[in-house]
């Protein structure tokens, strides 16, 4: 009689052990999950030098002034809201026609972290205009607050306004609400001064989640992080030479290009798009990419 006890015991023990272990190993294998990079899958650009992505790069910001139009909303340029959806972007985040015919050497320019300085943003708005090139400038809800004229008259030039977070944290170590508050306070910020939430949305950094991924969809925004990049945060690349030289040797059709609001990169944005263009390849604007949310 005690021996059956004791096997019964030794039974039930053997068998809480099994499946002790076994949930351990799926947790084990749940986590391994986690480390995936949320890396640009063409360039050399990846999550560490991102870190040091630019916020201390050069910063005077420009004093505030009161914003006399403050209630009016800037107008929408005519071929803007008119632009025809003729491209996609696929999951390495880089630029392809929807349908043959559509130039495929076209380069998607980005501009991230202002908007921070007048005399900045009004260079690359006249050089931009100059090469008839849009591009998308992601900014951050804080520097929109300081400078809401300035983000006033990159939308009226007709670029598309891209959300890059309200504190340019890292959202991939943010809780699920902080995600919330760092998307949604740009959106409603960008929609009062412009009267239109953005559509693009790039993570501080390229740091994301599947929690920031779903919130993004759900606000109508397209995901993106880049293809390729200057790098134009790192010591080494701050003069206008090696952005262009930088550029020009990772350039390639489809281009998902990531620069920044800083000095070197200001200056060297009226040759570096002269040389684009001499190697056939022409800006795709902004408002032609499909938003597609599934
Ligand atoms: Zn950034």
């Amino acid at each position: 009689m005690k021996w059956k006890w004791l096997a019964a015991v030794m039974l039930v023990f053997a068998a809480a052990c099994g499946q002790g272990s076994s949930d351990a190993l799926d947790e084990r294998n749940a986590s391994g999950i986690e480390n995936e990079l949320e890396a640009p899958a063409v360039s050399s650009a990846n999550d560490d030098k991102g870190k040091q992505e630019t916020e201390e790069a050069s910063e005077e910001g420009m004093t505030n002034e009161p914003d006399e139009d403050e209630a009016e909303l800037p107008n929408v340029p005519e071929e803007t809201a008119e632009a025809e959806t003729l491209y996609r972007m696929t999951e390495i985040y880089t630029i392809v026609p929807i349908e043959e015919g559509a130039d495929k050497n076209v380069v998607l320019l980005t501009f991230d972290d202002g908007p921070k300085d007048e005399t900045m943003v009004t260079t690359m708005l006249e050089v931009l205009e100059k090469h008839e090139a849009k591009a998308i400038f992601f900014v951050n809800g804080f520097r929109v607050e300081q400078n809401p004229e300035l983000l006033k008259m990159i939308y009226e030039k007709g670029h598309a306004i891209g959300n890059h977070s309200w504190d340019h944290i890292n959202l991939r170590e943010a809780s699920n609400d902080q995600i919330d508050q760092q998307v949604e306070a740009v959106q409603r910020k960008v929609e009062e001064l412009t009267g239109e939430a953005p559509q693009f949305f790039r993570p501080p950094h390229g740091a994301g989640n599947d929690y920031l991924k779903q919130k993004v969809k759900e606000e109508g925004m397209l995901y993106m992080t880049w293809s390729t990049s200057p790098e134009d945060w790192l010591a080494q690349n701050q003069t206008a030479e090696k952005v262009i030289e930088l550029t020009l040797e990772r350039v390639h059709p489809g281009a998902n290009l990531l620069m920044h609001e800083v000095p070197w990169t200001v200056e060297a944005l009226d040759e570096m798009l002269t040389k684009l263009k001499e190697k056939g390849y022409a800006f795709v604007d902004p408002h032609a990419i499909e938003i597609a949310l599934d």
